[in-house]
């Protein structure tokens, strides 16, 4: 195993992404759709409605297959200025190169590196460079020291701005769409000093599951939560069987506020 822990990890440290503080002593909710779509402005005005902390949408998509949707790309950026105008929250984006991280960088708050990327070391020292708060997925088939190792590679370029997302890893289980490791985030918050946030809808890969997944990554002490959201999931581009709708997330939000009143 190698020697990763911090001294001091008990000290935690805040990540502040626009108005937002990840790792304060409140869980936070993230949440949007997987991608940006046409209609991007009229769903983060309804999401913000339904009580986020901040907004997640993809502009550049990494699909497995390349004739899957692949995220509207720059003609995106019209739509998340309108988007962070009118709710006033921050907004995180996904990048798979520094020069996806240069194109988007003025129209975000927080770069998403996504799980397929976590050891794209060129991107992450890309990104300690650039300074702006990170999301650091965990790996398809990380471990937690390779997950909290990539971390490095942000920090040592003296950004020490990165939030852990666990989002469930691949296992011999096919019913889920992947196997959220909620000892990750125990594991993770004892051996950083960063906090760790859950995504239960990459993990659970149906909407209908999310609820009780992000319950249980509150209750193991996460951070906040990751989730894929949408006024119609039905109709969303991409990820929509794991999306969950306004009222499901209405209900995350106050499940929220209640982390925060503890
Ligand atoms: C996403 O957040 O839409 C995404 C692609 O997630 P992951 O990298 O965890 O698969
Ligand atoms: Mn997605």
């Amino acid at each position: 195993m190698l020697e990763l822990q911090r001294a001091g990890a008990e000290a935690r440290h805040v990540v502040r992404i626009g108005s937002l503080a990840i790792g304060a002593s409140r869980p936070t909710l993230i949440a949007g759709p997987c991608s940006v779509e046409p209609t991007y402005v009229e769903q983060a005005v309804a999401l913000a409605a339904a009580g986020v902390d901040a907004l997640r949408a993809g502009v550049f998509k990494p699909r497995t297959h390349p004739d899957s949707f692949q995220g509207m790309g720059l003609e995106a950026l019209p739509l998340l200025a309108e988007a962070t105008r009118r709710t006033g929250l921050p907004l995180i984006s996904e990048v798979m190169s520094p020069a996806d991280a240069e194109a988007i960088g003025d129209h975000v708050d927080g770069f998403q590196v996504g799980a397929r990327n976590m050891q794209n070391y060129r991107l992450l020292e890309a990104l300690g460079d650039i300074g702006r708060p990170v999301i650091l997925k965990r790996g398809l088939s990380a471990t937690i020291d390779e997950w909290i190792a990539s971390s490095e590679y942000v920090r040592r370029r003296g950004n020490h701005d990165v939030v852990l997302c666990e989002r469930g890893i691949r296992t011999f289980e096919p019913r889920t769409r992947n196997t959220l490791d909620i000892s990750a985030v125990v594991v993770a918050r004892e051996l950083t000093d960063l906090p760790v946030i859950v995504d239960p809808s990459h993990a659970a890969g149906r909407r209908e599951w999310v609820p009780a997944l992000a319950r249980a990554a509150l209750a193991v002490g996460a951070d906040g939560l990751l989730v894929e959201a949408h006024p119609s999931p039905a109709e969303a581009w991409s990820d929509g069987p794991q999306t969950i709708g306004l009222e499901a997330l209405a209900d995350l939000a106050e499940l929220v506020l209640d982390g925060r009143r503890r």
